[in-house]
């Protein structure tokens, strides 16, 4: 009798061992404050909650970082984070928040779109919880995400997500995936109020660009490109020819088809008069046959197996031994939504979006991302931000 008991003690004390192994990481991950800098250009920062008040005091009540230029002009929305396992759109987007000064138009900056998504990972998959980029003052950590919301945010998931209002059949897991609840209700499931409390940001403001930046498989047909409806396709096309012609990178332009709902590139172009773009740059992390999930691939997306299939011509994209980088992804994502913003001002000189202090691709990959990121030691405390 007296064993039995010293045995479940013992078991109890394994238990409980396991447990807070196990656990504690993930509630760091989870409370984990990455600190970003309000550069020269922020004049204002606010919550999705100021548009959707139910979102209050959730984990998905995320912040706009707005920049106002020094003269009127046109208006953008740069959204990153709407899939936070696809990172150099977060980084990108902070580069923009820290260094970017608007000279006309406003832009308006969403970091972490889905910050639940942000807070979650994916065990399975084996995905590291954090990964650094060195900048002369040390290593600025980051947290890698997960596709979809986090189920301590939405939970239960449905037998099959009927998308609102097309009634399309949708995986369950697409409930809690930010681009497949476009455009959304304010009385929805958490993610649906999350992209109409972005679709009435568009349409009160009235915003003529959005930008939602991605990562995608090389092994994807759609990936390195751009993805736009028919409005915007013209825009898209000329963007595209330009950063190939002027900065030697491709970057192909693919239609938006307007039989797939819930995607930020059709129901933000269906529901509003702004017009999205949708990037995607190659991410080998996320490509099923490569080596294990680690930190140094998710930076310099360099791996033998996608090598011998590039060898065999199974990718979309060109690869070689020199991989495919965080400072290339975040490159492209600069310059594209640089030109984009360029062509828009051409075609529109009243409307124009007109932005100093920005990197283009070579400067980033010449540079790395991390000598864009300024040090919170020095920042004034009343600037520093949290994602
Ligand atoms: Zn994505």
């Amino acid at each position: 009798m007296k064993n039995e008991k010293t045995v479940k003690i013992i078991l109890g004390l394994v238990f409980a061992a396991v447990l807070l192994a196990g656990g504690l990481p993930l509630w760091k991950h989870r409370h984990y404050r990455m600190p970003v800098v309000a550069g020269p250009g922020v004049t204002r920062v606010f919550r999705l909650s100021e548009i959707v008040p139910s979102l209050k005091d959730s984990v998905a009540d995320t912040k706009v970082y707005v920049l106002d230029g020094r003269e009127p002009g046109g208006k953008a929305l740069v959204m990153a984070g709407t899939h936070a396992n696809e990172p150099a759109g977060l980084l990108t987007a902070i580069l923009m928040i820290e260094n970017a000064v608007v000279e006309k138009g406003t832009l308006f900056i969403i970091p972490s779109f889905n910050a639940s998504a942000a807070r979650n990972t994916k065990p399975g998959d084996g995905y590291p919880l954090y990964f650094d980029i060195p900048t002369a003052w040390g290593a600025k950590r980051f947290r890698m995400g997960n596709r979809d919301a986090s189920p301590l945010e939405q939970w239960p998931d449905p037998d099959v997500y009927i998308h609102y209002p097309d009634k399309q059949l949708l995986s369950y897991l697409d409930v809690r995936n930010t681009n497949r609840t476009w455009p959304g209700r304010p009385d929805g499931p958490l993610m649906e109020r999350v992209t109409f409390a972005a679709m009435e940001l568009m349409r009160n403001e009235k915003i003529q660009i959005a930008i939602d930046m991605h990562g995608a498989e090389t092994m994807f047909p759609v990936t390195n490109c751009i993805v736009a409806p028919e409005k915007a396709a013209r825009i898209a096309t000329i963007a595209s020819m330009t950063v190939k012609a002027m900065e030697g990178f491709d970057n192909h332009v693919e239609p938006s088809p307007a039989n797939f709902r819930g995607l930020s590139h059709r129901e933000i172009g269906d529901y509003s008069e702004t017009w999205p773009f949708l990037l995607e740059a190659p991410i080998p992390f996320l490509d099923q046959p490569t080596g294990p999930k680690t930190v140094k691939l998710m930076l310099d997306g360099k791996d033998p197996f996608l090598l011998s299939l590039a060898k065999k011509k199974k990718l979309f994209v060109p690869y070689d031994e020199e991989g495919w980088s965080m400072d290339k992804r975040a490159g492209q994502h600069t310059s594209v939504t640089l030109e984009i913003f360029k062509q828009y001002s051409k075609k529109y000189p009243d409307m124009a979006i007109k932005l100093s202090g920005v990197p283009r691709y070579a400067e980033i990959v010449k540079n790395g991302i991390g000598s864009y990121f300024l040090d919170p030691a020095k920042a004034e405390p009343k600037t520093i931000y949290y994602e």
